[in-house]
């Protein structure tokens, strides 16, 4: 049998790394934007191999040719799978986005049970799994990626596919209580039962997924400890693994150093008047906590005057899923509260929060990481959060503060060198933001010495190597051990372990 260095990869997720759209009549190509892409694209490159996902339009045909360069253009090969108008509708935005996003990130009072969504969630998968298996090798070795694909190893296996069948699941896991709501519970257990290697973000949400799986299956026998464990059911095993996803620290640190961040950074120390600059970047998402955020920027403001006129706070707010209602109303109820703090606190010279709803350029991007003296990074809940660990990596002065959410998966990495906060605490998040406000130099440095050290050594190279090694090594036993806090971290504050 080929080991992991010799097997083609072939990658699934919802996504090509690379979309189509028609610019007066011509279809042209973008890169795809997203931590997935950020992750995959530069291994998938140096390995080659095959990606197989949706190219961004609903009608296929005429955008071939252009899919076709774009192949020629990444290094490895790009394959299409179709999605009508109806399927996007309810399988991504339904199901996917209205259902299975809110549920998994613990908010599931946010959830529309529509059961057409279930249906068209597995006609999608069943679809994807035909493209899949005119695809794979028999010697191949297969990666899904995330929560809208959680059925397709059962499509692919009800096919006759014999390739090793791995799954990462980018978001977080729900514990038993939330996770019990879905009424097709059973079913994705099944399914994603089928895969040979299931991956989380942290160990809180393996645990959570494994004690779903005891409570719904009594027969399920668990061993093993550490990051990878292995269920055996119905004379089957399946490892049930953590692999923290990493960023690629060396283009994030170089980037930041680079002569156009340089001029741009400077440019934004001299528009905001060396004020200190606090800054926020958030995908549109109910999951961010943006409103909760900007709450406690008003307590800040109201609590600690002395920061008025002193401190800029940015918050860049990218957009995304428009088409679903609920972002939306998020959209008009973040401008309402940067109006109305604005409309307080705002002095002829300084106005408080800028407000930014675009993507950034990347240099504009890494020249907000780099500039920002605070990062305010608070998601209710998050499978791990990228933009942590970027605004670390770009942080070229080496003093610069990161508060972030004890719910986004990053912390159980970053808590030596974060300041961790519960972004549903406005007066503890307030706290926070005095407190690396007065934070001394040495005390800044060694902090963020810290979380350079754990993010670089941590990054997405070892993150898929683990992953891969992971699914296709049989031995365990020489399995790389994470040089982070989460283990004991993980046991103290989120209770005993399985
Ligand atoms: N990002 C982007 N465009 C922007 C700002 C940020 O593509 O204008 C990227 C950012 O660099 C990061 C990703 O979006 O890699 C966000 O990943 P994260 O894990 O923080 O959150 P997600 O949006 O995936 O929930």
């Amino acid at each position: 049998m080929n080991n992991a260095a010799d097997k083609r990869l072939i990658i699934v997720s919802n996504r090509l790394p690379i979309s189509l759209r028609k610019d007066q009549g011509r279809w042209l190509a973008d890169p795809s934007a997203g931590g997935l892409v950020t992750a995959l694209a530069p291994v998938l490159r140096n390995r080659g191999g095959v990606w197989i996902g949706w190219p961004g339009v609903p009608d296929l045909d005429r955008a071939r040719s252009v899919l076709d360069a774009a192949t020629r253009g990444v290094g490895y090969t790009l394959v299409p799978v179709n999605l009508t108008a109806e399927d996007l509708e309810q399988y991504y935005y339904g199901f996917s986005n209205e259902i299975i996003w809110p549920l998994f990130h613990s908010l599931q009072s946010l959830c529309n049970y529509d059961p057409a969504y279930w249906t068209a969630y597995q006609r999608v998968n069943a679809n994807f799994a035909k493209t899949v298996f005119e695809h794979a090798r028999a010697d191949d070795y297969l990666w899904v990626n995330d929560y809208q694909l959680m059925t397709l190893a059962q499509e692919l296996r009800a096919l006759g596919c014999k390739v090793p069948l791995s799954f990462f699941l980018h978001i977080p896991f729900p514990p038993p209580d939330i996770f019990h709501k879905l009424p097709w519970r059973r079913q994705i257990l099944e399914s994603l039962l089928h895969f040979d290697l299931v991956g989380f973000q942290t160990q809180r949400h393996k645990r959570n997924f494994v004690h779903c799986v005891r409570s719904m299956f009594r027969d399920v026998r668990l061993y093993g400890k550490g990051p990878v464990s292995v269920a055996r059911l119905n004379g089957r095993e399946v490892r049930i693994g953590y692999f923290p996803i990493g960023i690629d620290y060396q283009s994030f640190a170089r980037g930041a150093m680079s002569p156009e961040v340089d001029a741009e950074s400077r440019n934004l120390k001299f528009a905001l008047r060396n004020r200190t600059l606090i800054l926020g970047i958030d995908r549109l998402d109910y999951t961010k906590g943006i409103p909760y955020k900007l709450d406690a920027m008003r307590d800040t403001l109201i609590r600690f005057p002395e920061l008025r006129d002193k401190v800029s706070f940015i918050q860049v707010v990218v957009p995304s899923r428009r088409e679903i209602p609920k972002y939306d109303e998020l959209k008009m109820e973040i401008e309402q509260l940067v109006g109305e703090i604005n409309g307080k606190f705002a002095e002829p010279g300084w106005v408080p929060i800028q407000y930014i709803f675009r993507s950034l350029s990347r240099t504009e991007l890494l020249a907000y990481y780099r500039t920002a003296e605070i990062a305010l990074i608070t998601p209710l809940d998050d499978g791990m959060n990228l933009v942590a660990k970027e605004y670390c990596a770009c942080s070229v002065d080496g003093n610069n503060v990161l508060i972030l959410s004890e719910f986004a998966g990053a912390a159980s990495q970053l808590r030596r060198g974060a300041l961790l906060v519960n972004p549903y605490n406005r007066e503890g998040v307030a706290d926070a933001v005095y407190q690396a406000y007065k934070m001394d130099l040495q005390e800044r440095s060694e902090r963020m010495r810290r979380l350079k050290r754990n993010i670089q050594h941590n990054d997405v190279f070892r993150w898929v190597s683990s992953f891969l090694h992971a699914g296709i090594e049989q031995d365990l036993a020489d399995f790389p051990q994470y040089e982070m806090d989460s283990e004991a971290y993980e046991e103290e504050f989120w209770g005993e372990l399985v």
